[in-house]
């Protein structure tokens, strides 16, 4: 028999939309990745490492020469002061981060606090690792949480929250204060946090993010996850980041090992030497992703849809009944994809419960001519 968080799991929406997309021969704007192909440098550097260095077991815990690296750029970019050697584990992908730290950190019965809309990887771990979901609902246009609502989520069995900022698939970067109420709460509950910073490169109009580790209190009760993949626009690296206090990294450490023990030495090397070297990467990257958001945006909004505001994240989001959709996201987005060409996400698939059935998911990390083509058939499946 298989366990029963599995037994009736569906696909991805990722990968299902994917799979219509490639089936169909739609353009993708369904799941996140970019059209190209990455920084040429790092490719270069890996496929140096691949051929001339080692590809032998790298230390469990990631390559001194990226922890060090991760720590600095975590330094400059963050203002973080992290010990490389007892606060720095590189995993394979932020997705065995989460794995590590829900494995870790949750006892069978501990409730922990989730937000939705949320990243589908979240809750099937989570339940996995015996923890009791305690959802909080956000909705557009803002997607912002309380003080009330926190306090209806939280309680003395709390042992976990997880924060995915900036957040996908809303694209937007949870602000200062609700940053500086969720620590507070976390601290009178004396809870740890896990952060899914993915996006905090993607971070558009001079936004800065503030990871929850840096707030008071925070420092010896969070787990800040990284991933090269998304500094770098290469999804499929899958080179992560676990960043926490020595006593939450032992243990999370610990379950890293038994997972995947280490992850590609080659791609270690290579990001090591793009977060060391980055030259002018972690502007130009946001500023070129702002412009083709902008562009993506003026189109739509030229051919009568309503957008939502997106602050981070290769995501932009229409308001389908805003925009006089009738249709749910679900119907609308396969409609779209197997009759007008066109591929992307709706946003109750990162609902459990109640969702919102308005929202439509576009990624606008593409070519410019594949967002207009995109616009055009968009505006041709609202009719
Ligand atoms: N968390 C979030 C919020 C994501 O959007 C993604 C991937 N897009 C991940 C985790 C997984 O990251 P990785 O590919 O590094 O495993
Ligand atoms: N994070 C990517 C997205 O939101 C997809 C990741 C995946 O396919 N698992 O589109």
């Amino acid at each position: 028999m298989v366990h029963p968080v599995y037994a009736d799991l569906p696909t991805t929406i990722f990968e299902e939309m994917s799979g219509l997309a490639r089936q169909t021969g739609a353009i993708n704007l369904g799941q996140g990745f970019p059209d190209d192909p990455g920084p040429i440098a790092l490719r270069r550097k890996a496929g140096e490492a691949l051929l001339t260095g080692t590809n032998q077991y790298p230390p469990m815990r990631g390559l001194p020469a990226l922890r060090q690296a991760v720590a600095g750029h975590y330094g400059r970019t963050q203002d973080l002061d992290l010990d490389w050697e007892t606060e720095v584990t590189v995993t394979s992908g932020a997705t065995e981060a989460l794995a590590a730290a829900f494995l870790s950190l949750i006892s069978p019965g501990d409730e922990v606090v989730l937000f939705q809309p949320l990243y589908d990887a979240y809750l099937p771990m989570v339940k996995r690792a015996g923890g009791v979901p305690k959802l909080v609902r956000l909705t557009p246009p803002h997607w912002r949480f309380d003080q009330a609502m926190l306090e209806a989520a939280f309680s003395d069995r709390t042992r976990l929250v997880v924060l995915n900022t900036p957040l996908n698939p809303a694209g937007v970067v949870t602000p200062d204060e609700d940053l500086a109420l969720l620590a507070e709460f976390c601290v009178r509950h004396d809870v740890i946090a896990v952060c899914d910073e993915v996006w905090e490169a993607v971070v558009f109009d001079g936004r800065r993010h503030r990871p929850l580790i840096g707030y008071p209190g925070m420092r010896e009760r969070t787990v800040k996850i990284g991933s090269a993949g998304k500094m770098f626009g290469m999804t499929g690296w899958k080179v992560g980041f676990l960043c926490a206090a020595p006593a939450l990294t032992k243990a999370l450490a610990g379950a890293h090992q038994f997972l995947t023990f280490t992850t590609p030495p080659n791609l270690q090397e290579a990001v090591a030497f793009g977060l060391s070297e980055p030259g002018d990467w972690f502007e130009a990257m946001p500023a070129g992703l702002q412009r083709s958001r902008d562009r993506l945006e003026t189109g739509l909004t030229a051919a009568g849809f309503q957008v939502l505001d997106s602050g981070g994240t290769y995501f932009l989001n229409i308001d389908l009944a805003a925009s006089g959709v009738t249709e749910d996201d679900r119907t609308f987005s396969l409609r779209a994809v197997r009759d007008h060409g066109v591929a992307s996400i709706p946003v109750s698939a990162f609902y459990a419960q109640d969702p919102v059935r308005n929202i439509l998911r576009l990624c606008f990390a593409k070519a410019d001519d594949t967002l207009d083509e995109a616009v055009r058939r968009l505006a041709a499946a609202r009719g």
